[in-house]
């Protein structure tokens, strides 16, 4: 009961504050209140209350996943031991069984892209805050009920925990095979889908083969990078605009507003830049989160490329995102005519593929060793796979890129976790991990 009476709060905070349209001045004011209560708080940190009594976010390290993780124990507000919340959560997912807390403290575990599992702890009153932020920003508050169908590699608590009379989660399991899967979300015929990019593409397709009409009222797409190709495909078969929630084991940081564009839910996040590409606003997010108390998120830094946006016609004041480009580690880095090392964002090569040809909308790049590239596009005859080729070749040398090879696959690969990531970056990846070993 408890718990529900805080999601009805939080509900009732996020209404009658209305953030969104407030000037960024006040915006401001209502951070900084928020953010002198959470460093009274950081107190109870072993690693963050010598930072914490220096009043100020500047004063705090940047934080990156490895440093967060080895630091586990003592950031934690509750004495929780990493070992003990690894446990908890491996055994979670081994025999899938997502119900159990730690003294009501949910575990939940991710996956890493370079392989380092993240582990992260969330409150009762977090978990209320979340479920209050998705029904006032993603699913929209209705009296009637509804049907979630979310498709997730792992349930947590945390989606269960949003069931009511108004909510029905049901969660599908990534692991399952897709065809029943698919059964069962027929049978369902729920109100609204939430599902990574990859997985919608292959409910799509199911749809379209067994040429059943979609009905959803909402599609989510969470997880993984959406590019406009995909995003295309997907609201031609589900007849509707997409809607986009960036969300990641450090909570839920932006969702799309009524015309598509992503806004960071800066009421409760405060978003630092990091730079990469000035002149294009492409930047790492540094993020502080006001209201995690449990273990908290202070500026912590994440590999994400993202694009800043300008100002969006739905009026909310809360900082845009152009776009989520892939992470870090997705970059393609050539050598150039003088030797000198170049990075180039993943975006240039998605275009330069799609714009190819029509025919092409399944592709993966993956740079797999120092000056060679691998492609797979879905429609591979050789008048396709010429233009790619022309098309990748003339971007290069806009980077004025030396000699590099560019090799067509039939293979279709996907991630070591079951990702669907369109351009990656295998061959840094590899010298990445030889050199951490
Ligand atoms: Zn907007």
């Amino acid at each position: 009961m408890k718990f529900k009476l805080y999601i009805l709060f939080y509900l009732i905070l996020f209404l009658v504050r209305r953030d969104h349209r407030k000037s960024k001045s006040h915006l401001d004011r209502v951070k900084y209140r928020r953010l002198k209560l959470l460093l009274r708080h950081l107190k109870s940190s072993p690693f963050y209350k010598h930072y914490a009594s220096q009043n100020s976010l500047e004063a705090f390290p940047v934080m990156k996943k490895e440093l967060f993780m080895q630091n586990f124990n003592d950031i934690n507000t509750r004495g929780i031991k990493k070992a003990d919340a690894l446990k908890l959560a491996l055994e979670a997912e081994e025999i899938r069984d997502f119900s159990k807390t730690l003294n009501g403290i949910i575990v939940g575990l991710s996956t890493g892209t370079s392989g380092n599992k993240g582990l992260f702890l969330v409150g009762e009153k977090e978990r209320a805050k979340w479920v209050a932020a998705i029904i006032h920003r993603v699913i929209g508050i209705k009296i009637r009920p509804k049907k979630i169908a979310f498709f997730l590699r792992a349930n947590s608590k945390l989606y269960e925990s949003a069931n009511s009379r108004l909510l029905q989660f049901n969660f599908f399991d990534l692991m399952n095979d897709h065809d029943s899967n698919f059964k069962r979300l027929i049978t369902l015929n729920a109100d609204i889908l939430v599902a990574q990019p990859s997985a919608l593409l292959k409910i799509a397709l199911s749809f379209t083969e067994s040429k059943k009409t979609p009905t959803f009222e909402k599609v989510i797409s969470v997880a993984e990078v959406l590019n406009d190709t995909d995003r295309v495909y997907l609201e031609k078969v589900f007849k509707l605009t997409l809607s986009e929630v960036y969300q990641c084991t450090e909570g839920f940081l932006a969702c799309s507003c009524k015309y598509g564009k992503l806004h960071f839910n800066e009421d409760y996040l405060i978003i630092e830049k990091e730079y990469i590409d000035k002149e294009h606003k492409r930047y790492f997010p540094v993020i502080t989160d006001l209201y995690r108390e449990i273990q908290p998120i202070i500026r912590y830094k994440l590999d994400d490329i993202l694009v800043e946006g300008g100002v969006c016609k739905c009026g909310s004041r809360f900082e845009v995102i152009d776009r989520i480009e892939g992470r870090a580690d997705d970059i393609i880095r050539l050598t150039d005519k003088l030797g000198k090392m170049t990075d180039i964002f993943p975006d240039y090569f998605s275009r330069a593929i799609t714009i190819a040809s029509d025919e092409i909308t399944d592709y993966i790049l993956s740079q797999t060793d120092k000056n060679l590239l691998e492609i797979y596009i879905n429609n591979g005859s050789e008048m396709n796979q010429q233009k790619v080729k022309d098309n990748i070749t003339e971007l290069l040398s806009k980077f004025n890129i030396g000699p590099v090879e560019i090799h067509f696959t039939s293979k279709k690969a996907t991630d070591q976790h079951g990702k669907l990531r369109r351009i990656t970056n295998e061959y840094y990846k590899r010298v990445q991990d030889n050199r951490n070993r």
